[in-house]
């Protein structure tokens, strides 16, 4: 998971430069971090806002050539190297829009440190990858930094998303499958009232349950990118993938601990790390609760509760 995230930030996060970037702007940009010359962060989430992103207070002040934006995002990812940064920020504030999601616009700029202070969250995993709060003070951003036209950022930031949630459940049941190979040898190796532990259906059935589970992402998977990859709606599926692949992932990294008992606890057999590091999955990018209201209200066409 560490590792993988050190990659997809940078090739998820810009998506939105991929679909709705000027061609100048593709051409300028998109090689630079294909190659490694460039590393950007993703500034979406807010202190203030949370999963509420229609409420960021981050503003790009328009003046001329460009625009003077002022904010705090947090957790953004990769910003202790990160020489980019998407930010999206407000334009015209949410009372003005017709809806809720008006008024907000994209960018991808320079992350000049002489604006812009980037502090370190100490946090639980995923530790190849910085996390940090971020600072705006006054920075200037031109306009050929603007993706696509002012007020329309919100829906530029949607097309990245789907892609990036069905990674992230599929990094999580790599990470399940990984700990239920290790359960499993430990459940044949271990003897205890001599008999290996992986004769006792106590032992068995949560792992034989795990195997499922993780099979059954999989499944929701490899349909969610089918679906994409043919260009098809994908929302519910790609939700679906991270939550069914963030939850087997984490239920089988519990269970790998529980069958190695004391020893699980030990770092020397990485259950405890694998446990550790599933956990982001099932926090980020988006929570389990947001996908069960997306799943109520687009797929069961259930009343929009928030
Ligand atoms: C390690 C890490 C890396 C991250 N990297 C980035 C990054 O690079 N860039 C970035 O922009 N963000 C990043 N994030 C932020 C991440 O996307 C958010 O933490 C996540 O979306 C949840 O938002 P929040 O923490 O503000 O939760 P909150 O909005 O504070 O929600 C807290 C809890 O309340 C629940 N809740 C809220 N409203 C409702 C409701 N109406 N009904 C039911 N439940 C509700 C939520 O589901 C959640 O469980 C990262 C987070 C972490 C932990």
């Amino acid at each position: 998971m560490t590792a993988a995230s050190s990659i997809h930030i940078n090739m998820f996060g810009p998506h939105p430069l991929v679909v709705h970037g000027s061609a100048e702007q593709k051409s300028q940009w998109l090689p630079r971090l294909v190659r490694g010359e460039d590393q950007v962060c993703f500034g979406v989430t807010e202190p203030d806002a949370g999963l509420n992103t229609t409420n960021i207070k981050t503003f790009a002040r328009k003046v001329d050539g460009g625009y003077r934006v002022s904010g705090r995002k947090m957790w953004t990812s990769t910003g202790q190297v990160a020489n980019k940064i998407l930010l999206l920020t407000r334009t015209a504030p949410k009372s003005e829009g017709k809806k809720p999601t008006d008024g907000i616009t994209l960018f991808y700029t320079d992350l000049d440190r002489n604006k812009v202070e980037v502090r370190r969250i100490a946090k639980h995993g995923r530790n190849a990858v910085d996390s940090n709060a971020v600072f705006i003070d006054d920075l200037f951003v031109p306009n050929e930094h603007r993706i696509g036209e002012e007020g329309k950022g919100f829906t530029y930031l949607l097309d990245g998303i789907n892609p990036e949630r069905i990674l992230v459940g599929v990094e999580a049941i790599g990470i399940g499958a990984d700990a239920l190979q290790r359960a499993v040898r430990y459940a044949q190796e271990r003897i205890v009232f001599d008999r290996p532990i992986g004769q006792n259906q106590g032992i068995q059935h949560p792992l034989a349950e795990c195997w499922l589970n993780l099979q059954a992402a999989l499944m929701m998977a490899d349909r969610a990118a089918h679906l994409y990859d043919a260009g098809q709606p994908c929302g519910a599926e790609a939700n679906g993938t991270k939550l069914l692949g963030a939850r087997a992932g984490y239920q089988a990294c519990l269970q790998a601990v529980m069958t190695h008992g004391g020893m699980g606890y030990a770092k020397e057999y990485t259950v405890e790390r694998l446990l550790r590091e599933v956990m982001i999955a099932r926090l980020a990018p988006v929570s389990e609760q947001m996908i069960l209201c997306f799943i109520a209200e687009k797929v069961l066409h259930l009343p929009r509760s928030y």
